[in-house]
């Protein structure tokens, strides 16, 4: 948190977990307070990182390629977007950021953390997210909720390992970075879910004046 400067949050969680729900309501909220808000989403929120989300969600690729096409999207939207933004003193919502690629390609796809810590350590060493909740659900919730609603994509169609791995590392970040990192239990209902969010956007915001 830098003076002058707005917040950067975050929202992640597995596929169906039920994170893009909120992104809404989270900048509704900010904006009743008076804020300046802005939301956008991983990968993709610029020209180029649309472009590059249509292949990431589409294409077969190695995953050398699919991490660093990941880090290309994050990089044009973190200059044109997030950090002009931030430096103007608004504030950001995003739908996904570097904890994903740190729970998919890192553990859903074993990659491992070491890449990805240095590529976030080159791309972004300083704009890293005030606030991250991580909204955490069972395989078979999100499985249902994820019929209900959209064909999948080639991330969405992965094993019920890959889906395992991917949430146990967004569990162990939680864990890793308390201060920042928030667990919400996503099975629960919509609306007490949004307590657990209005109470620490609350908080956020007495922190912040204060
Ligand atoms: P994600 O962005 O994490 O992939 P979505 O926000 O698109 O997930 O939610 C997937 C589906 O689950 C949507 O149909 C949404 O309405 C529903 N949903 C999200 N959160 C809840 C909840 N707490 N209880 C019941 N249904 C939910």
């Amino acid at each position: 948190m830098k003076p002058g400067s707005g917040l950067f949050l975050t929202l992640e969680g597995v596929d169906g977990a039920g994170k893009s729900t909120h992104v809404e309501w989270i900048v509704n909220q900010l904006r009743q307070a008076g804020l300046d808000v802005i939301s956008t989403r991983e990968p993709g929120g610029t020209e180029i990182g649309e472009k590059l989300r249509e292949l990431l969600l589409h294409d077969s690729m190695h995953l050398e390629t699919e991490t660093l096409l990941m880090f290309a999207s994050r990089a044009e939207l973190l200059r044109t977007v997030i950090e002009p933004a931030l430096q103007a003193g608004q504030w950001v919502v995003c739908d996904r950021f570097t904890d994903a690629t740190f729970a998919y390609q890192g553990g859903g796809r074993q990659l491992g953390s070491e890449p990805v810590a240095a590529l976030a350590q080159w791309v972004h060493p300083v704009t890293n997210p005030d606030r991250t909740w991580v909204f955490d659900v069972p395989l078979e919730l999100a499985r249902e909720r994820l019929n209900r609603t959209r064909d999948r994509d080639r991330f969405e169609l992965e094993a019920d390992s890959f889906f395992e791995r991917t949430r146990a590392v967004y569990q162990q970040r939680a864990l890793d970075y308390p201060e920042r990192v928030i667990l919400v239990d996503s099975s629960r209902s919509i609306e007490q879910i949004r307590q657990v969010l209005r109470s620490d956007i609350e908080m956020l915001l007495e922190r912040h004046k204060g």
